[in-house]
């Protein structure tokens, strides 16, 4: 039997939740005390009280208590219940970035699907998904593993009480087969569920502990080394699993592996780092994909204008305005010298937005598109030859260039004039530590590192690239490839 340890930090961590909401760069570490560690004889656990140093001894080490550092977790508590494992986290709550999401987790076929009458759908449907968006060829065989058993996922987290709205929602406008569940009120809601379950099950978690480097003998990692507040660890382990999240809160990796996002708004969590990036250097491990997850903002950080009228920094449609927004920000970001503005008329539906945008400085009442196109640096004959061309495709009732549903749309044609400038923001990063379809991180030349695996958004750039794919698939990518990554680690134990 494992010795299970108490989290005794969750006070701490709910109101680190309400905390990461809406802004997770202004996290602090959380400076609470460390709980006791869950060492027994067992796990061969020994002080060495000169040196300040732990030594532990378990089969597994998790690095990071995100959604899918936690879904590892469970896939040891609940299907392989003899392998010791311990999860090390360096912030003070668990569950990474999960708290500042929308709440909602991708999948297909659970209960609730079924009960919703939502067609069966297979593992393709995601690889389809991810091949839409990332705008190559995807690893369908890596997708087909690491979504074969999400419906047993979300099963588990219905079955555990997981707040989740019945009735399921559509991921993407790239495909109808692939259905997300949303917790109420948010991701605040998911994450306080999840924190409350892990703390109910005493998952063997060491908080504020972070896993500093890997032990490495003869080219294999047989553990790590870690350090908390008060002491340091050295737990030797047969596998390391490194579910350590993105890298959004390192500015030096966004400028190496995502420079054209280096002054985008970032709402990553404190703790994404890219640290399974860097302990995996020494092996010479490849970073694949590139891009980022998110949507844009207003350039004050609020929501933009809700308009259906778009425009590049020259004055021009590019896109239909009715992509997702995710889309669309890539568009800009890479095809479009990253500059698009919103525009709305005196017309626009609420005017209180405006008003309180005005008021900010976002936005500036243009008596005329000459006055704008000039205060934005456009050619004022192209502005307002597209306000013209766009107005038009309203009145014919379709834009064959673009294939906006006009319906949606109003014309531009009553001053003042406003133009909302987008800015970047992303939530989570893309580039990831090469794996292969186990989920074990590749050296250099392509071989498994022995003893080394990942998952979650540190792995997320083997599975999609470019952009976000839709709604949920972060978190839902997060869990099941840390639940494959556990599976594999157990069947390698032979446990
Ligand atoms: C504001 C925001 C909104 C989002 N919205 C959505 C959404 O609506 N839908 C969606 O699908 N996805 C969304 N995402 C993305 C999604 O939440 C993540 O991709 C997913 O939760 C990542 O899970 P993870 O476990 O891989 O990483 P994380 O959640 O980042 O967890 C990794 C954990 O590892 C810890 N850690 C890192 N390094 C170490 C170390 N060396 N030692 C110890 N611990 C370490 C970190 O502190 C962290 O707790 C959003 C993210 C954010 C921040």
């Amino acid at each position: 039997m494992k010795q299970k340890t108490r989290i005794l930090a969750l006070l701490l961590a709910l109101l680190m939740t309400v905390a990461l909401v809406g802004c997770a760069q202004e996290q602090t570490e959380e400076p609470a005390p460390t709980p006791e560690a869950g060492q027994d004889a067992e796990q061969g656990t020994e002080q060495d009280a000169e040196q300040g140093t732990e030594a532990m001894d378990v089969d597994v080490v998790i690095v990071g208590a995100g959604m899918s550092g936690l879904m590892a977790a469970y896939e040891f508590e609940t299907a392989h219940p003899d392998v010791t494992y311990v999860v090390l986290e360096k912030l003070g709550y668990v569950t990474g970035s999960l708290p500042a999401t929308g709440g909602i987790i991708a999948g297909i076929n659970s209960q609730y699907h079924e009960d919703a009458g939502i067609a069966p759908a297979t593992t393709s449907d995601f690889a389809d998904l991810f091949e839409i968006t990332s705008k190559t060829e995807v690893n369908r065989e890596l997708i087909d593993n690491v979504y074969a058993h999400s419906d047993v996922v979300l099963n588990n987290l219905i079955e555990w009480g997981a707040p989740f709205i019945t009735t399921p929602e559509a991921a993407s406008v790239y495909s109808d087969k692939v259905y997300g569940l949303r917790t109420e009120n948010r991701g605040s809601t998911f994450a306080t569920f999840l924190q409350n379950k892990v703390e109910e099950d005493g998952l063997n978690i060491l908080m504020q502990t972070t896993a500093t480097e890997l032990i490495v003998q003869d080219g294999a990692v047989k553990g790590v080394k870690a350090e908390s507040k008060d002491k340091n660890y050295e737990i030797t382990a047969d596998y390391v699993l490194l579910a350590t999240g993105g890298f959004g809160s390192n500015a030096e990796m966004i400028a190496e592996y995502c420079p054209a996002y280096t002054d985008a708004m970032v709402s990553s969590n404190a703790g994404a780092t890219g640290d399974a990036i860097t302990m995996t250097e020494q092996f010479g491990t490849k970073v694949v994909g590139e891009g980022v997850m998110g949507a844009p903002m207003s350039t004050d950080g609020n929501a933009l204008v809700t308009s259906m009228f778009l425009v590049n920094g020259k004055g021009e449609r590019f896109i239909s305005e009715a992509e997702p927004k995710y889309v669309i920000q890539s568009e800009v970001v890479y095809n479009q010298d990253a500059t698009a503005y919103y525009i709305v008329d005196a017309n626009y539906s609420d005017q209180e937005q405006i008003q309180q945008k005005v008021e900010a400085g976002v936005l500036t009442p243009y008596d005329s598109l000459e006055e704008m196109a000039e205060d934005l640096g456009m050619d004022s004959a192209t502005l307002i030859a597209t306000v013209e061309a766009y107005n038009a495709a309203i009145d014919a009732g379709t834009d064959p260039e673009f294939g906006l549903p006009v319906a949606k749309a109003t014309k531009i044609e009553t001053a003042p004039f406003y133009a909302d400038k987008m800015w970047h923001r992303f939530f989570g990063t893309i580039p990831g530590v090469e794996i292969n379809n186990d989920c074990q991180v590749l050296n250099g030349e392509g071989a498994p590192v022995p003893g080394l695996y990942a998952s979650g958004e540190a792995t997320a750039g083997n599975a999609f690239t470019y952009q976000y794919p839709g709604a949920g698939i972060g978190i839902s990518y997060a869990a099941n490839s840390g639940r494959l990554a556990a599976e594999n680690i157990a069947n390698a134990l032979q446990k």
